[in-house]
């Protein structure tokens, strides 16, 4: 059978795989230069691999306490070497993302400490964390300030903000890399690395943790390698490279990774206790993957970009911008265009491709939510998936797939049902 064919049998007609066709030849030389970030990623972690000796070994399941989980140990190795970091903390019972940050907050806050937020309101869920929103348990509850400078109107950073807020007080700065679900652009690691400079030199004792969610392996540098004391990331996301099942990392220096095993585990017990339950393997082989991976993902966020900033809506970030994280943001501007959106990614899924998701009202959000998610993993944001809130702009914010080839039917699709539905009236 005819390529074209399968896709015609897959919903997507001649007129919409041209159109994307042409636009991925024009496409080419900044694929090449995602293969080649994927390949020097790859072998920064085959490297770490080999320098930890890993061994079928330590794939071997542990269970209750978890002593000598020889696995587990070398993982951290792994990641401590992949990232440039002395110390990890990578375990199955870092159950989210958000916990993974809330473990290495609490473990290195104490009572009357100050934490800085230098680049504006943090991910929604660490508003209750840090205690932004009231809420039971949260930082503040335990007596730890919170400070936040906004970033300038152009996205660049309050340097004069930053100095007045910092004082004798401030123990940890916070410093999110991805926009997440804002309008703010993505910080490189390069800015990373100024901000932290900045910061370090008015007080070098300050902890610069940096939220790496969605960052992983889009450069080739991470925060670690230019200052960052801790970094904090979901294996539902890039590093998990979509076979962990669950699972957090947190890596760094060693006294700041020791101070989140205490809060993760209790006081005493630290990093010597956690089963890994049989999660190892498919950690190791995450991991592994990871690079392509996230290039595919990548290709797809880009591939959305130009295939919707030629249509004329806006794109976030743009046809040609850089990238620093695996977001894409689209705007559609009428309800209909962000349903046809997310129908189409819902319908191009490996699983659930025959359910067709609706708005509905989400506990914790002021207006109906639409996701489509087809996963192997629940809730995996390094799998194709997109969700809006059904608000102005209407814009829906899309990420992963675990193959580019994936990623590129998921947006075929979803431009498929653009144009059946009159949304969008022809391609140029
Ligand atoms: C995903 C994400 C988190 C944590 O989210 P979880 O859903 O709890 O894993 C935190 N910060 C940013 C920027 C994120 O993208």
């Amino acid at each position: 059978m005819e390529l074209l064919q399968l896709y015609s049998e897959m919903g997507i007609s001649r007129q919409v795989l041209e159109y994307g066709q042409n636009i991925e030849k024009e496409l080419r030389e900044r694929f090449e230069a995602i293969d080649e970030t994927a390949e020097y990623n790859q072998m920064k972690v085959i490297r770490a691999m080999q320098k930890a000796r890993v061994s079928d070994i330590h794939f071997a399941a542990t269970t209750g306490y978890g002593y000598n989980d020889l696995g587990r140990d070398v993982l951290e190795e792994v990641y401590a070497h992949t990232f440039h970091g002395e110390d990890a903390l990578v375990r199955p019972q870092l159950i989210s993302g958000t916990h993974a940050l809330h473990v290495a907050l609490s473990g290195n806050l104490r009572p009357g400490d100050e934490l800085l937020s230098p680049v504006g309101k943090p991910y929604d869920t660490l508003e209750e964390v840090i205690g932004i929103r009231d809420s039971v348990g949260s930082l503040k509850e335990y007596g730890v300030i919170y400070r936040q400078v906004d970033l300038l109107e152009d996205g660049s950073f309050d340097y004069d903000g930053i100095r007045k807020a910092i004082n004798d007080r401030t123990r940890l700065v916070t410093i999110q890399r991805s926009k997440g679900y804002a309008t703010r652009p993505t910080l490189s690691v390069d800015k990373i690395g100024r901000l932290i400079s900045f910061i370090k030199d008015i007080r070098p004792d300050i902890i610069c943790m940096v939220d790496n969610c969605y960052g992983e392996f889009v450069e080739r540098a991470e925060p670690t390698d230019v200052g960052a004391d801790m970094i904090v990331g979901s294996l539902i996301k890039n590093p998990g490279g979509g076979l962990a099942p669950i699972g957090g990392y947190i890596v760094g220096k060693k006294e700041c990774i020791d101070r989140a095993s205490y809060r993760l585990s209790a006081p005493g017990l630290g990093k010597e206790v956690g089963a890994s339950l049989g999660m190892n393997q498919s950690f190791f082989q995450g991991l592994f993957l990871s690079p392509t991976v996230v290039a595919g993902a990548l290709k797809g966020a880009i591939f959305a970009a130009n295939v919707y900033e030629r249509l004329g809506f806006l794109v976030v970030p743009d046809s040609i911008q850089s990238r620093h994280d695996i977001i894409q943001a689209v705007t559609f501007g009428t309800p209909e265009g962000v349903i046809a959106f997310c129908q189409g990614i819902q319908a191009a899924a490996p699983v659930d491709s025959f359910v067709t998701p609706e708005p509905w009202d989400m506990p914790g959000y002021d207006a109906p939510v639409i996701m489509a998610a087809g996963a192997f993993v629940q809730g995996s944001s390094i799998e194709l998936s997109a969700d809006a809130p059904i608000k102005p702009p209407y814009a829906v914010y899309f990420q992963g797939g675990l193959t580019w080839y994936h990623a590129k039917l998921g947006i075929l699709k979803s431009l498929q049902n653009l144009l059946d539905r009159g949304i969008v009236r022809g391609l140029a």
